[in-house]
């Protein structure tokens, strides 16, 4: 799949940048589409709702802090046992955006994010994606306990014991066993 690294173009996500008046902050909620799937981290998510976000300019200075939360539904095979997971994700990052006369894109630090002096309003697409990112577990389980496949016949051991482990084999002993047939009778 391509683009997956790449917030999808069409996310319209600008907040604007009041200076002057009353207002203290400013905040707005978006909901924006996702690809069907995105491989990462390993894993293949199968994205089930568009990004749900909110997004907060806290303060109205010109270096102020930018809270994003977004929440999602997907799916994941399990880590263990491979089994379709359904995943709801909720999560609240923070960026401190500061005016700069540097060219964007030209960041110190990930979550220092500097805008152009003269602009009125600030995209927040490419921060939002980037939460989006970071959201997504890097490890999924069908449930705390899954006792996933069974490392001989491949078998789901959730589903009841296949009959290997009963013979206590360990592939890796079996090799041994394979190579020098003695070693477990003199045990
Ligand atoms: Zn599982
Ligand atoms: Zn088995």
């Amino acid at each position: 799949m391509s683009g997956s690294k790449a917030c999808p173009e069409d996310w319209k996500a600008r907040i604007p940048l009041i200076f002057e008046g009353a207002e203290e902050s400013s905040a707005a909620d978006w909901s924006l589409s996702l690809p069907a799937e995105l491989d990462y981290s390993g894993l293949n998510y199968s994205l089930k709702s568009p990004l749900r976000v909110h997004a907060e300019k806290l303060g109205n200075g010109r270096t102020f802090f930018l809270e994003i939360r977004l929440s999602f539904s997907a799916a994941a095979p399990c880590s263990r046992c491979l089994r379709e997971t359904p995943l709801e994700i909720a999560g609240s990052f923070r960026y401190f955006y500061t005016p700069s006369a540097v060219e964007e894109g030209q960041n110190v630090d990930e979550t220092v994010v500097s805008y152009p002096q003269d602009s009125v309003e600030i995209d927040l697409s490419e921060q939002i994606w980037e939460s989006f990112i970071l959201s997504l577990p890097d490890k999924v389980l069908c449930r705390e306990d899954c006792a996933g496949l069974c490392p001989l016949c491949g078998a789901d051991l959730n589903a009841g014991d296949c009959g290997c482990s009963s013979q206590g084999s360990d592939p890796r002993l079996q090799v041994l066993k394979d190579i020098l047939p003695d070693v477990s009778e003199e045990c």
